[in-house]
């Protein structure tokens, strides 16, 4: 049995990740999203499990202490983290894993050097339709709203670090990229199986 690739996804809020993923995650098997732990509150129709691990703040830090998080991140003022029992058997198990994490979570990850993972930055057309996108959700209050597009200017600066750019206009288009992107990771033929690049003494 080979391992699974990691797929990190990074995007500012109300870029379109959600829409986005839930379109190609229904259409390529074997690939599954990490549900990650929050501080955050749900919002309608979110289901704990499911979308998050809904958690306090004491139960979060507790987690830290005891070495759970790969990675995790304060972001829009609440803490969100993956923890290395969300992946790390899938991995083991051959599937392949989405994480859902925001600039900050991709970073660590990279400049860890634990997992090799291939990254997409989900962009959107403009900050006019992100700021409509965002307002069109209406899950934001003016003040989260007016938060999200602050740390969006900032977060858009990471894509550079990515190695996939999609931008997000006409979704139909951007969910076929999407799909293309990963469908492209799981074939690239001078990678392992595990996701990791082949060394030399491989092919000696
Ligand atoms: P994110 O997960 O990045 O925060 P969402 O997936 O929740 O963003 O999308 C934010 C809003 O924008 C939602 O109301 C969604 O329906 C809408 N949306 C997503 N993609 C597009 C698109 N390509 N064109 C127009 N609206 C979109
Ligand atoms: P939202 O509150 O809109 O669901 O997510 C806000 C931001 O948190 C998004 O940028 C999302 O990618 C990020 N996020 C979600 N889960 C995690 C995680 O486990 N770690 C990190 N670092 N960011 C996360």
């Amino acid at each position: 049995m080979t391992i699974g690739r990691l797929f990190v996804i990074s995007a500012p809020s109300g870029a379109g990740k959600t829409t986005l993923l839930s379109h190609v995650m229904a259409r390529i098997p074997g690939l599954v999203f990490s549900v990650s732990h929050t501080t955050r509150l749900p919002r309608p129709g979110e289901r704990d499990g499911i979308d998050y691990h809904f958690v306090g703040r004491d139960e979060f830090h507790s987690m830290i202490e005891q070495g759970r998080f790969l990675e995790y991140a304060e972001v829009h003022g609440n803490l969100y983290g993956t923890s290395q029992a969300a992946i790390r058997q899938q991995l083991e198990e051959g599937i392949d894993v989405v994480l859902d994490i925001d600039v900050q979570g991709a970073a660590i990850l990279r400049n860890s050097g634990q997992m090799d993972a291939a990254s997409i930055f989900i962009s959107p057309p403009s900050m006019a339709e992100l700021e409509k996108r965002l307002r069109g959700r209406g899950t934001e209050s003016e003040e989260r709203v007016r938060l999200r597009m602050k740390n969006a200017r900032q977060e858009l600066q990471a894509v550079e670090q990515y190695e996939y750019l999609i931008i997000n206009e006409d979704l139909a288009d951007a969910a076929d990229l999407l799909a293309a992107v990963i469908l492209a990771e799981r074939a690239r033929a001078h990678r392992l199986p595990s996701g990791k690049p082949i060394e030399k003494s491989v092919t000696e």
